[in-house]
């Protein structure tokens, strides 16, 4: 046990990172969510205008059922 506040027991609601998937706590004066941080939130945003702009075609089926 080493509560130090009461303050401490009020968990922040998390949210998942888009660009490294870690638990980031979503909160109101966090300028970056809903990424966990301004690295992270960089990262993503150079990747997608970049890289990952792609999407997978494995996940992009179209439609087949005119037959
Ligand atoms: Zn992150």
């Amino acid at each position: 046990m080493s509560e130090k506040s009461p303050a401490a027991r009020i968990e922040p609601r998390l949210v998942s990172c888009p660009s490294c998937a870690k638990a980031a706590p979503w909160r109101t004066d966090n300028p970056y969510r809903p990424f966990c941080s301004a690295r992270c939130k960089g990262i993503d945003f150079g990747a997608w205008a970049a890289d990952e702009y792609r999407l997978p075609e494995s996940t992009l089926e179209p439609p087949d059922d005119f037959s």
